[in-house]
């Protein structure tokens, strides 16, 4: 067990989600799993109300996973381990709470006469197809709940195991509106390796758009978060840009770097030892601001050879 856990209920962000008592007995991941930790629990909730103001694609999420294996380096989730009494780095990336009745759970919520069958979004603060969903299948519970009661839905992720549940997502998307979208920032392997470094090849997830696109899913890709100096330039912008429409996928939208607080402190020490020039880069980008400034963002659209949008997508 984890030295040190705790449950802070009152700053999750996730109001009533876990109690004290709902914390079962952790379990170590062995063979494709070892280096994982997973902390069980039972959630009270799953279906979760996104705060008014949030850039969630939609007003309900599910996260059935806390923390994400991938383990990037810029993941702006890494904060809500320090709720549980984790810390942002290693932790985030090891120990994962894993919401072991998300399925039960869920079932329950959808059948109570007060849910209105609102979208829900998956992959908005957690990959749900991180390393543990081969072993938990909690994601694949999920989908297949949402299509018993024809529940719209979306996904968002960086690995190709969604293309496990195609079997569920056709049966869904002929009762309901889905759609599965990839985050995929760069197919730079030197820029994926040193930043995204416990998540699948991104040129897989381009092959899983594409399988997911030919079996009549509706599928995109976020291009976030782009780092300055790393995956910002035009001929990395134009290969993924060009690899999304070759794979039948929808661009849902190009993001700079959001150092957020809590976030912020993280990146930099992991940016000082990775590359010290470009760390100073960013000091300087981001030294009284958290967003990369609107004419940078202008410059990534023009890069990639696109037409600005007029609004940011969420990024995650
Ligand atoms: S950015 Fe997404 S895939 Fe990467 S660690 Fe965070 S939740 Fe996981």
């Amino acid at each position: 067990m984890s030295s040190g856990f705790r449950w802070n209920l009152a700053d999750s962000g996730e109001p009533g989600l876990f109690g004290m008592d709902e914390l079962l007995v952790p379990e170590i991941g062995t063979g494709r799993m070892s280096g994982l930790e997973f902390l069980h629990v039972t959630a009270k909730q799953i279906l979760n109300h996104v705060p008014s103001g949030s850039r969630a694609p939609s007003n309900w999420t599910i996260n059935v996973y806390r923390g994400c294996s991938h383990g990037c380096s810029y993941c702006f989730a890494r904060p809500t381990h320090e709720y549980l009494g984790l810390n942002i780095g290693e932790d985030f990336d090891s120990k994962i709470v894993v919401k072991i009745n998300a399925v039960d759970k869920l079932r329950a919520e959808l059948a109570d006469p007060r849910w209105q069958g609102e979208a829900v979004a998956m992959g908005t603060n957690t990959d749900p197809y991180q390393r543990a969903e081969a072993k938990y299948k909690l994601t694949r519970g999920v989908l297949e709940a949402l299509t018993e009661h024809a529940n719209p839905f979306s996904i968002l992720t960086k690995s190709p195991l969604v293309t496990r549940d195609l079997d569920v997502l056709i049966e869904a998307a002929k009762a309901t509106d889905v759609s599965v979208n990839f985050s995929i920032a760069t197919l730079d392997e030197r820029v994926w390796r040193a930043t995204e470094p416990g998540s699948p090849n991104p040129r897989r997830r381009i092959d899983a758009m594409a399988q997911l696109s030919a079996a009549g899913i509706k599928t995109g890709a976020l291009m976030a978060p782009i780092l300055p100096g790393m995956s910002d330039g035009a001929a990395q912008l134009r290969e993924v840009v060009a690899a999304i429409a070759g794979a039948g996928g929808r661009l849902l939208g190009i993001a700079p770097l959001h150092l957020r607080p809590g976030l912020r402190e993280h990146f930099l020490t992991w940016l000082s030892t990775h590359d010290p020039e470009l760390h100073a880069d960013y000091l300087r980008r981001y030294a009284n601001t958290s967003y990369a400034p609107e004419r940078y963002l202008e410059q990534l659209y023009a890069r990639a050879g696109l037409p600005r949008r007029s609004r940011n997508p969420p990024t995650r």
